[in-house]
């Protein structure tokens, strides 16, 4: 999953992308202007926005995304004092929000289930084809077998997992792996690919020439 964190605290947002960044590709900006342009160039699974920005208000940035038609899930972040401002959060679509000052841990928690209700998947274990996948723990089983899975090749996997039965873009998946911290190379999609084929069945993702891959378990 790839999240774009808008928060110009720096503390905190060192903080939560860090933590973030153990389980998922995290682009951290920290005004209106930066958060645009990157919302433009790139198709984020999860927004976390600050609703105080140098250069305006959080709550204006997610009414234009809702008004451009952009259903991409949105928590927002805010000040405990601000009710009002959460209210009128979730009055102008955003699906969740956190305290400041919150705990990580609760902070992906609430991640995890806004992306279940996202993908409209039912509980944080269950069930795709031949696969068991308890989302929070981030574990895999096919039948009895457990399956260990890397930071990357589980981002892969949820890739998969919200666009069930769909064609997932091979330039989905490369964001999906960009921003682990090093340099992707031009194969990195493939190469990932063959090692998820390898844990999950040689048969559990098809290429779909020229337009990317779909799981077929
Ligand atoms: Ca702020």
């Amino acid at each position: 999953m790839r999240i774009l964190l808008i928060e110009d605290e720096a503390l905190l947002g060192e903080a939560v992308a860090a933590h973030l960044n153990k389980l998922h590709a995290v682009d951290w900006m920290r005004s209106i202007e930066e958060a645009s342009g990157a919302l433009q160039a790139v198709a984020y699974d999860l927004v976390l926005l600050d609703l105080n920005l140098p250069d305006g208000r959080g709550l204006d940035l997610l009414r234009s995304l809702r008004k451009a038609g952009r259903s991409i899930p949105v928590i927002i972040v805010t000040a405990r004092d601000q009710v009002r401002d959460r209210i009128e959060g979730l009055n102008a679509g955003a699906d969740d929000y956190v305290l400041k000052p919150f705990d990580l841990d609760e902070l992906t928690a609430r991640i995890h289930s806004v992306q279940r209700r996202a993908a409209a998947l039912p509980s944080p274990r269950f069930k795709v084809g031949i696969l068991e996948i308890d989302q929070p723990a981030r574990m895999v089983w096919r039948g009895d077998e457990e399956i260990h899975l890397t930071a990357r090749e589980w981002a892969l996997l949820e890739c998969f997992v919200s666009r069930l039965g769909a064609i997932v873009p091979k330039a989905k998946l490369e964001e999906a792996l960009y921003e682990f911290g090093a340099e992707i190379e031009s194969n990195a999609v493939e190469v990932y690919v063959s090692r998820l084929r390898k844990k999950l069945g040689s048969n559990a993702i098809r290429t779909v020439r020229g337009l990317g891959y779909r799981m077929t378990v």
